[in-house]
């Protein structure tokens, strides 16, 4: 088993409730279990601000599947839950599925780049992995307490408990 922290994002079409139906999905995936999930958070959009605010949050999943079949797997799952993709990078979207590690791994394929290239700057990444895993260190030696105290939380607020869930 290999474990695997996966970002989440929506902020359309009831961005909390995507997250809820989304996690409910990464928990059914095949040959996986999903391990932890952590706080949904309030964020300020990247990219084109004429978007309303993103709901996020990290979960980690331990899964044998293999990196390019959960990609597939995360993808359906972005797909069933009316993910459109548009020309404009950074837009809108009911459901995104980062993959962020995959144990230790480092990746590099044309339909995946692991870790995730933005995750080290991204405060709606690195604030709701803190909290379920504040010893996590990356694949490049860094810890998630090094990357957090020079990245600036931008209006990043919990909104609410997992255990809400
Ligand atoms: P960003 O990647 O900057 O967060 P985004 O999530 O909006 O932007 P998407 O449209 O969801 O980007 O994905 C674009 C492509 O990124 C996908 O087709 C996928 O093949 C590729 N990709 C590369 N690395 C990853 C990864 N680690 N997790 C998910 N998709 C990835
Ligand atoms: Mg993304
Ligand atoms: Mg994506």
């Amino acid at each position: 088993m290999i474990q695997v922290f996966i970002g989440l994002g929506s902020n359309l079409a009831k961005p909390l409730q995507q997250l809820k139906v989304a996690v409910d999905a990464l928990g059914s995936l095949p040959d996986s279990r999903l391990l932890k999930v952590s706080s949904f958070y309030s964020s300020q959009p990247m990219g084109p601000q004429d978007q309303p605010d993103y709901v996020n949050s990290v979960a980690l999943i331990e899964t044998q599947l293999l990196p390019d079949v959960l990609l597939d797997h995360t993808q359906a799952i972005e797909n069933e839950q009316g993910r459109q993709r548009k020309g404009e990078r950074w837009g809108p979207r009911t459901l995104d599925l980062d993959i962020l590690l995959y144990g230790s791994q480092t990746i590099n394929t044309e339909r995946l780049i692991v870790p995730h290239y933005g995750m080290q700057q991204r405060e709606f990444v690195l604030y709701p992995m803190f909290e379920i895993a504040p010893n996590l260190i990356l694949p490049n030696d860094k810890t998630l307490d090094d990357l957090i105290s020079i990245t600036p939380k931008n209006g990043l607020h919990k909104i609410q408990l997992s255990t809400d869930l």
